[in-house]
């Protein structure tokens, strides 16, 4: 599907081709994915989308990084999630985004649907945090200019902001939606309390909101509770971040903990989270993802697309491999009442 231009890979667990203007989409890459609405909005999602929290940072390969945004793409994965801060350094994956853009998806811009958020620490001072319409509608600007592009489609407040009025918060973004430099809004992370109030001033001010970002995934169940039925009953899609809890929902940790994984490197996914129990109870997983036919990555991202309300999981990936595996979930997504319940006594089983 494309022509090859290969350039030194310096990454050992990535096979790069670095492919900029060389680069030629796969005609097909429509078919191979399902897309699924946002609450009432008129958006659709491709059930996978890809993450740029990780992976995409300066201590990560930029060729491959290109070929895993390449891969997604011409496998329907056309929703890219940043954040002002995604990095290392803050704003690094954007500034590379931009330059992917630059490269070779500038011409694929009206099938990208983009999201950047602001509320995180991104700037020193009193600007750079937090929701106030300052650091909102500045932070905008300037993730705008790194990725290269004029506006995104969705722009999410990072966080509620406690000291900052909801009313102002919820302004901003009502304003930056006028302004035409985001085409819509969501809400990530915001407590349920507040997010009912949130969808309310947003609506009551003619803005949808049509995303609300929140952890889920088989070890982290709370928005089952409230946040996946409020989003649902206020026509507001529900998208799922870690996925695959930063990997521990697939091989990766079964036999302790690999070179080079996010928890070897990393500081967000701590060792001492890895107790004999967990490692117990995702083998037992990965037991009924074999019986399944499927990876426990597969598994993983099945069990969160069996809720219809769930528009979409955003995945990191590391290489193309896990990319390319995570993509072979839609070969089972049916679960027997069984296998639900096998998997739900594994989950509620203490340790
Ligand atoms: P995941 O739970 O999907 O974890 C991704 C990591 O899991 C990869 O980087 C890789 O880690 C490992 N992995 C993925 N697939 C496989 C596989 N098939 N086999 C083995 N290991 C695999 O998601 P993230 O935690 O990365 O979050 C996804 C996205 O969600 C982020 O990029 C971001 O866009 C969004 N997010 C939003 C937040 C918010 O506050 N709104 C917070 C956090 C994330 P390794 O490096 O070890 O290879």
């Amino acid at each position: 599907m494309r022509k090859i231009l290969y350039i030194c890979c310096r990454t050992k667990n990535c096979s790069s081709i670095m492919n900029s203007e060389t680069y030629i989409h796969n005609p097909n890459r429509y078919e191979s994915m399902n897309y699924r609405r946002c609450g009432k909005s008129g958006v659709l999602l491709p059930e996978l989308s890809l993450g740029f929290w990780h992976n995409f940072g300066e201590n990560h390969d930029e060729a491959c990084g290109l070929d895993i945004v390449h891969y997604a793409f011409d496998h329907g994965i056309c929703h890219f999630d940043l954040a002002n801060n995604y990095g290392p350094p803050n704003g690094a994956a954007e500034e590379r985004f931009g330059r992917y853009m630059k490269q070779s998806l500038h011409t694929h811009r009206d099938e990208l649907f983009i999201a950047t958020k602001a509320g995180h620490l991104m700037w020193e001072g009193p600007y750079g945090d937090w929701g106030s319409r300052k650091s909102l509608i500045a932070s905008l600007d300037q993730s705008l200019r790194r990725m290269n592009i004029d506006y995104v489609d969705i722009y999410y407040t990072h966080r509620y902001d406690p000291n900052t009025p909801l009313e102002e918060t919820m302004q901003a973004l009502v304003d930056i939606v006028r302004s035409g430099k985001a085409l819509y809004v969501g809400l990530s992370k915001y407590p349920p309390e507040v997010a009912r109030k949130a969808y309310a001033y947003l609506e009551a001010h003619d803005v949808h909101c049509i995303l609300y970002q929140g952890r889920y995934n088989m070890l982290t169940r709370q928005p089952e509770e409230i946040i996946i039925p409020q989003a649902h009953a206020n026509g507001t899609g529900f998208i799922a971040f870690s996925p695959l809890a930063q990997g521990l929902l697939t091989d990766r940790y079964l036999q302790g903990i690999p070179d080079g994984s996010r928890m070897a490197v990393n500081h967000f996914l701590k060792a001492d989270m890895l107790t004999p129990s967990l490692v117990d109870k995702l083998s037992l997983l990965n037991e009924i993802a074999s019986r399944r036919g499927q990876t426990l990555a597969g598994m993983a991202l099945a069990w969160l697309l069996r809720d219809e309300r769930v528009t979409s999981v955003i995945i990191g990936a590391s290489s193309v491999g896990q990319l390319k595996e995570n993509l072979r979930v839609r070969e089972n997504l049916h679960f027997s009442e069984d296998e639900l319940t096998a998997i739900d006594n594994v989950l509620n089983t203490n340790g």
